[in-house]
């Protein structure tokens, strides 16, 4: 199992034998739906795919009858994979790289959410220059890159006197890596600012600059002004929105509700994405089931981000650790609304930890969420349904035609994947080995003091 696959350098071979979750895959002939699987509880199908010109030619769902097309002799290379996995490469939808890989010199020792956001303004008073945001944001790509992500979308913090140094560092790495990741950029404010005449030079800033509107939209008498006149302005240049909201643990803050409600009645026609959403979970089934059937009328998707919530959240509590702080994902899911995983903040105040491996996200939400089998869907949380979301149609599934942009895993089944970290991955672009390796953390220590 562990002996170093080799492909052919030409780009045209066949994989065969990879076990990879029905749901993403898409080709003519798939498992049909009462497919008896030799493990139920792993929902993995087993398939060859034909790989040429960086696309996916073929994929033969093994069984459905095209094997046959495999057995004679098309002078094509084949490579057995024994069962070993494949997803589609990443997608990463949350994230905050401006802040990210400061821990070294700005740690949050307390671990509380106002201690993160005291540390995160103080560092960047003192530290924020083109060049120490550039560095730290590339060597942010620089991991995704390496565990096999396809698209990073990253909020950036447009208020204050040098929020435009991070927006234009940010325009750079997207130029700069357009050949390797498909980066997105929201602006981060907090809501107040769209009531002002800021809030519109921000709009159209976001729409001249291939942005999403953002934010984070605290409770209180304003919001609803505010929400309207956010979605106001987004509708009119026509931007996605994409929102922080309740990453608190106070059942009061319901403005999840409020950003469906508002939807609703301006007949926002755009995507919104709320991401968080911690309080829903504090609040009583009555208010879930209110919220929920709200957000699923308004086409809102919900991103949770369980690593840096199970970090943040229900430190106030004298009993802690007493809350895993994430969202209500079985019921969002079973709602049929829209769920995304997601990285969030990484070896920052918010959270000391994280290296935007797409696989430790879905690893760690099965943990934290108590994500049961079948796994498949749940795999969806981080390829396919953010891909759907940020409007990257060839992303984040396995289509006939599609770009041949996957990772091999040496794990199996789930059950192997979710028990080792699985370093040593293979990740395939446009249908060639890249073999990147993450960075080493020694080429930020000159930024950290050290
Ligand atoms: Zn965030």
């Amino acid at each position: 199992m562990s002996s170093p696959l080799v492909l052919p350098s030409d780009g045209h071979y066949w994989l065969k034998n990879a076990h990879i979750p029905p749901n993403l895959v898409k080709t003519k002939v798939n498992f049909p739906e009462n497919f008896q699987f030799p493990r139920p509880w792993e929902d993995l199908g087993l398939y060859h795919l034909e790989i040429a010109d960086g696309k996916i030619k073929n994929i033969v769902a093994v069984g459905q009858g095209e094997e046959s097309d495999l057995v004679t002799d098309d002078g094509v290379p084949r490579v057995d994979l024994s069962k070993r996995m494949i997803l589609p490469c990443f997608v990463d939808m949350h994230t905050h790289l401006d802040k990210g890989h400061i821990w070294g010199r700005s740690p949050n020792v307390d671990g509380t959410f106002s201690g993160a956001i005291a540390s995160t303004e103080r560092d960047a008073e003192l530290h924020h220059s083109p060049e120490d945001i550039y560095r730290r944001m590339e060597f942010a790509l620089q991991c995704s890159y390496a565990h096999g992500t396809a698209a990073v979308r990253t909020h950036i913090e447009m208020a204050g006197q040098k929020s435009q140094i991070a927006w234009q560092t940010f325009q750079q790495l997207r130029q700069a890596w357009a050949d390797r990741l498909t980066l997105q950029g929201v602006a981060m404010v907090t809501t107040d600012y769209y009531l002002g005449s800021a809030g519109e030079k921000l709009a159209d800033q976001m729409a001249h600059g291939g942005g999403i509107l953002g934010g984070v939209a605290y409770a209180g008498p304003q919001v609803e002004a505010q929400l309207t006149r956010l979605m106001t302005l987004a509708q009119a240049r026509n931007l996605a929105i994409d929102l922080h909201v309740d990453e608190n643990g106070d059942r009061r803050s319901r403005v999840l509700h409020q950003v469906a409600a508002i939807a609703l009645k301006v007949g926002f026609t755009g995507q919104i994405v709320c991401g968080h959403c911690c309080s829903l979970d504090v609040q009583s089934p009555q208010q879930v089931q209110q919220t929920l059937a709200l957000v699923k009328q308004a086409n809102i998707a919900i991103i949770s981000l369980p690593l840096c919530n199970l970090y943040l959240q229900g430190r106030h509590q004298p009993q802690k650790p007493a809350w895993r702080g994430i969202t209500k994902v079985h019921a969002i899911h079973a709602e049929g609304i829209p769920l995304v995983f997601a990285s969030d903040n990484c070896r920052d105040p918010f959270f000391p930890f994280g290296d935007h491996d797409g696989l430790e996200i879905l690893n760690q939400s099965v943990r934290i969420g108590q994500l049961d089998p079948p796994y498949g869907h749940w795999c969806a949380t981080v390829n396919q349904t953010p891909a759907q979301l940020m409007g990257l149609a060839d992303y984040g599934r396995l289509a006939v035609n599609g770009p041949a942009d996957l990772v091999i895993f040496p794990a199996r089944y789930f059950s192997e994947i979710f028990s080792r970290p699985q370093g040593d991955r293979l990740v395939i672009r446009k249908g060639k080995p890249t073999h990147k390796k993450t960075p080493h953390y020694q080429e930020l220590d000159d930024l950290m003091g050290a």
